[in-house]
């Protein structure tokens, strides 16, 4: 178990420097939507292809932290291609992630109550809950993540 956190730091750095679906959708019906973290200065522009009732394709641009970017990458691996309710539920998994607070997190340092099995590599992203300041960096895409869908839903 030594190893957890030098695997995860693996697979954020990964993700930093290799970032998955880079890029942008140009034909509609794909919706643009736009993320800053004003504390952090990340920015993130998501374009979505939401067909019938499926999260299709996912592209990205942005720039900012580590955290911010990988965070980002991680998300669209995770949700590309899933339907639109896999996509929620995925969303309000990671928020769960985000939101433990370190008295649940366990001796070996994951935290108590979220399937991190269930994330597969989003579980990279679990330490961050341990520096409150960077919580906004990971989230930043998610919640992006959040508005798009909510504006293609309406
Ligand atoms: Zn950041």
């Amino acid at each position: 178990m030594a190893n957890f956190e030098d695997l995860y730091r693996e697979i954020i750095l990964d993700h930093y420097r290799s970032p998955r679906n880079r890029g942008e959708l140009t034909t509609p019906p794909a919706v643009l939507v736009e993320g800053f973290n004003p504390l952090c200065g990340d920015e993130i522009a998501l374009y979505l292809d939401v067909d019938d009732g499926a999260l299709v394709n996912i592209k990205m641009m942005g720039h900012g932290c580590s955290i911010s970017q990988a965070s980002a990458s991680l998300m669209g691996a995770a949700v590309k291609g899933r339907p639109i309710a896999t996509v929620r539920d995925t969303i309000e998994t990671f928020k769960q992630l985000m939101t433990e607070h370190e008295a649940t997190i366990e001796h070996d340092g994951r935290p108590a109550q979220v399937d991190l099995r269930a994330l597969g590599e989003l579980a990279a992203l679990q330490g961050v809950v341990k520096f409150p300041v960077r919580i906004k960096c990971a989230m930043l895409a998610w919640n992006t993540l959040t508005q798009g869908l909510d504006q293609v839903a309406a």
